[in-house]
């Protein structure tokens, strides 16, 4: 028999599994859209359909010995349950959902099988903790900046959650020139109301730029033809990154950062504010914390549920 997990990665708008084997490889994969709005019942039921799936075609030897999720929302990992959400995934607060899936995947599961089950951001980070940009390393901070923002904290190889399970949550961290904007928790001058791509929009917009420019990469064009609105605007969301990362970087000291996501993929016109602010922040002795971008992309939230579950078998196997 070969032992294999199966990793799930449940987003507001699709939902990916795969079979992992010991070594983090993906070996299969599939996707499917989340029916966010319909409710945990028919997203799990995603989920176990996309597993069967795979599984059936899987070779004949595989033993599916674990079963890591990575999900939108705030979650306590240790009861395997969703403790909130946003409005995007329907119903989804309160869902018991590690006991949810190991019901709807039954047999699949091998006798004894483990489930894990944490927030993307904190799997995006122990993917590229375990596999990816920060390998090797004993701490770091991983900050994804894209529609929102996230971070997940890794420190002496185990992911800070915090006593409320919202540790690493830099999205509601308040940053100089973000007064004017509303943050999605309805609170003004946040740093995903300046630094997601949203929030790049909306202060663009504020500045005066033009409503009609749909989106951040709208802008991240505009500022690449000359356009000084859009460039003080793709600046000013670049910064707020930048500030809010060198408060992270000053109160845990990790051994590197991480930057990954949609807007820090834009390259050096964001990058290179996002670090010069960062740099202008952190005192001496810290200027030389290496501030890296991250090596595994959408793949990274899936290996990292992988990998956490690997972890609990491993665990277990000493234990017994
Ligand atoms: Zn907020």
């Amino acid at each position: 028999m070969t032992d294999v997990v199966l990793a799930v990665d449940i987003g507001g708008t699709k939902t990916a599994v795969a079979l992992v084997d010991r070594a983090g490889t993906i070996l299969d994969g599939l996707t499917a859209p989340t029916p966010a709005l319909d409710g945990p019942e028919a997203v799990v039921r995603t989920v176990a359909d996309l597993g069967g799936l795979l599984v059936r075609r899987a070779s004949a030897d595989a033993r599916l010995c674990g079963l890591g999720v990575a999900t939108a929302g705030v979650v306590d990992v240790r009861a395997g349950r969703i403790v909130s959400s946003t409005d995007t995934m329907a119903r989804w607060a309160g869902t018991p959902l590690a006991a949810r899936v190991r019901e709807a995947l039954g047999a699949l599961l091998a006798e004894g099988a483990e489930v894990h089950v944490q927030n993307d951001v904190d799997a995006h980070a122990v993917g590229e903790f375990r596999h990816g940009a920060a390998h090797g390393a004993r701490s770091a901070l991983i900050v994804a900046v894209g529609t929102g923002v996230g971070a997940g904290i890794v420190l002496d190889g185990r992911v800070l959650r915090g006593a409320r399970h919202v540790a690493g949550e830099i999205a509601h961290v308040p940053v100089p020139g973000a007064e004017h904007l509303r943050c999605p928790c309805g609170r003004a001058g946040h740093l995903e109301a300046i630094g997601s791509g949203v929030g790049m929009h909306r202060h663009y917009v504020s500045l005066g730029g033009d409503a009609a420019v749909p989106d951040a990469r709208g802008i991240v064009a505009l500022a690449r033809d000359g356009d000084p609105v859009a460039r003080r605007a793709l600046d000013d969301s670049a910064a707020a990154v930048g500030r809010a990362v060198a408060g992270a970087v000053t109160l845990l000291d990790p051994e590197l950062v991480v930057v990954t996501g949609g807007v820090a993929q834009i390259g050096a016109d964001w990058w290179h504010p996002m670090t010069a602010a960062l740099g202008a922040e952190v005192i001496d002795v810290l200027s030389d914390v290496p501030v890296v971008p991250g090596a595994l992309a959408g793949e990274a939230p899936l290996r990292g549920a992988a990998a956490s579950v690997w972890e609990l078998v491993d665990e277990r196997a000493v234990a017994a």
